[in-house]
């Protein structure tokens, strides 16, 4: 008789698509619902999910692609218990396969961080309930402000004000490669030096890394890294080596350099993104976890890993209110209406 080589394991993986709030626009692309897979892994009694959802715009691999390997993937650890390695899939395959197998090896710890920091469009006074009960539970009062979609001269003025008016905030903002090195140096130029140290970081606020990096020197502004980490050449990178080559230590790591934005969807496994994290905290520089506006099942095991690996900085996950509804797991707090995994499509079970 051969042996049951599958033992208690089991596996489902499940397509869900969930409308999302009218007007949503991601990279020039106006995102109508959005679209992924969850998979479900059980084994001896224990359950672990991971979601892949690439996003459009961002992700190289599209959603037939990742169907792909996640069925080559599940029936390789169906008939195994083992998985391939985790970098030769996409990024957004690795990040739900490592999910599940963390949970199913309580590897993730169930504390979540659920504490965002607010988008801050225009008036500094609509935030100040939030900045309130930031400051009664003894938090630093910290906010998002997404630069470079208007006009330089406005974004500075806009910034300088939040600065001005709120004395012990701090600001993070996100140029996404949008400006010329002018453009950035003419934004700098409205925010007064004395509160350019309240800007945590500015994340790629120039088309390239090297301007940006120069944008840094001349402004003394705090810049972070986000698409440079999810470049092919970067995750190709072993860190050790960063360190060693001085170009690329300058490149990633560098005075004006203060942060690193980890999308665990746009990077890949979780133990990819543990090094990530931990060489970067080795070299004194932050990280903030941050979400590719998954459903609320990957937004919150985003908030658990930020919650165990970076519990000094508030994630960046404040993208729950892009959906219509949650998936499954419910965020704390959020009031919309929960889908149930059960009444997605049920794609293939092993
Ligand atoms: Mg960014």
């Amino acid at each position: 008789m051969p042996l049951d080589q599958s033992g208690a394991r089991s596996a489902k993986l499940y397509r869900y698509q969930i409308p999302m709030d009218s007007g949503v626009i991601v990279r020039d692309q106006r995102l109508l619902q959005r679209n992924g897979y969850i998979i479900e892994l059980k084994d001896s009694g224990k359950i672990g999910y991971g979601e892949c959802a690439p996003l459009p715009g961002f992700s190289q691999e599209t959603l037939e692609e990742v169907e792909v390997q996640l069925k080559e993937a599940l029936e390789h650890w169906y008939q195994t218990g083992l998985w391939s390695d985790w970098n030769q899939y996409a990024p957004s395959v690795a990040f739900a396969l490592s999910m599940a197998q963390a949970e199913l090896s309580n590897l993730l710890p169930e504390q979540g961080e659920y504490r965002a920091a607010p988008l801050c469009s225009g008036d500094p006074d609509e935030l100040l309930p939030v900045f309130d009960a930031m400051e009664e539970t003894g938090r630093q009062k910290v906010a998002k402000v997404k630069v470079g979609l208007y006009e330089p001269i406005r974004d500075g003025m806009l910034v300088n004000l939040f600065l001005e008016s709120i004395p012990d905030l701090q600001l993070r903002l996100d140029a996404n490669r949008s400006w010329t090195l002018e453009k950035a140096l003419k934004f700098a130029q409205y925010v007064s030096p004395e509160y350019r140290a309240r800007i945590a970081f500015l994340e790629e606020p120039c088309k390239t890394e090297s301007l940006s990096r120069d944008f840094a020197q001349k402004t003394g502004i705090t810049i972070a890294w986000d698409e440079a980490l999810q470049q092919t050449d970067f995750n190709e990178i072993e860190l050790d080596s960063l360190f060693g080559q001085e170009s690329l230590g300058e490149r990633f790591l560098g005075e004006h350099v203060g942060a690193w934005v980890i999308k665990p969807t746009l990077i890949g496994s979780l133990e990819r993104c543990n090094q990530l994290i931990d060489f970067a905290h080795q070299h004194g520089i932050q990280t903030v976890i941050s979400s590719s506006i998954e459903s609320s099942l990957g937004l919150n095991q985003l908030a658990r890993l930020s919650a165990w690996k970076t519990p000094e900085q508030t994630p960046g996950l404040d993208t729950l209110q892009l959906f219509q509804t949650q998936l499954e797991v419910t965020w704390p707090g959020c009031p919309l209406p929960v889908t149930l995994l059960s009444d997605q499509q049920l794609i293939q079970q092993w």
